[in-house]
């Protein structure tokens, strides 16, 4: 049974179906600013509950590409939408751990889009919204799988004059607290240097 939809989340539907991402179009509708970053968490974001969702051509349905659940199945409830779970490679574990880490100084501009990039690849981890910020990019995941996600990040390698660098000069280890804290004072920083989001 369809349920009744705003005419933001209509959009955002049709700006999924012309290929923008639908959990950011909706965000964009409701002031979502794309400097902060591409992915949120379930506490920061309730309205979706952390999920991720994408249009999927073949089932004609919206599919969170992180848990992979689909938007229909996630707000079946009469409560609140169920939370995302977070990546498949988290195993369903629904605790979250925190790395710190600190851009290799040698190299002469920041790579740190392609070191979100290749965090996200590995599935076990993941920068959410607001994780950058003087150099150091904040990095989730789960406790079962964070120090085979810290091996893989320490083998990242960036290029300076076609020699292979570390591209992280280091890894700490944070609880969620440590790490939600410094969410919000990236996001306090955020807030002061650009306003708040709408
Ligand atoms: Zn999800």
């Amino acid at each position: 049974m369809p349920k009744k939809q705003n005419t933001t989340a209509q959009r955002a539907r049709e700006a999924a179906r012309q290929g923008t991402k639908y959990t950011q179009a909706l965000r964009n509708g409701a002031g979502y600013h794309p400097a902060a970053g591409t992915t949120a968490t379930a506490s920061e974001d309730d309205r979706f509950g952390g999920h991720e969702f994408e249009y999927e051509q073949v089932t004609d349905l919206f599919r969170c590409t992180e848990c992979r659940v689909y938007e229909v199945v996630a707000r079946d409830t009469d409560g609140p939408i169920k939370p995302c779970t977070g990546p498949i490679g988290y195993g369903g574990d629904t605790e979250r751990v925190y790395l710190l880490l600190t851009e290799n100084p040698e190299l002469p501009h920041s790579h740190v889009a392609s070191l979100a990039w290749n965090i996200r690849n590995t599935g076990i981890g993941r920068a959410p919204r607001y994780a950058w910020r003087d150099g150091k990019l904040l990095v989730e995941s789960a406790p079962s799988v964070v120090a085979e996600l810290a091996r893989r990040i320490e083998q990242i390698t960036s290029t300076i004059d076609s020699r292979q660098v570390p591209a992280v000069s280091s890894v700490d280890h944070l609880t969620a607290e440590a790490g939600r804290a410094i969410l919000a004072e990236n996001y306090a920083a955020y807030v002061a240097e650009y306003g708040e989001p709408a």
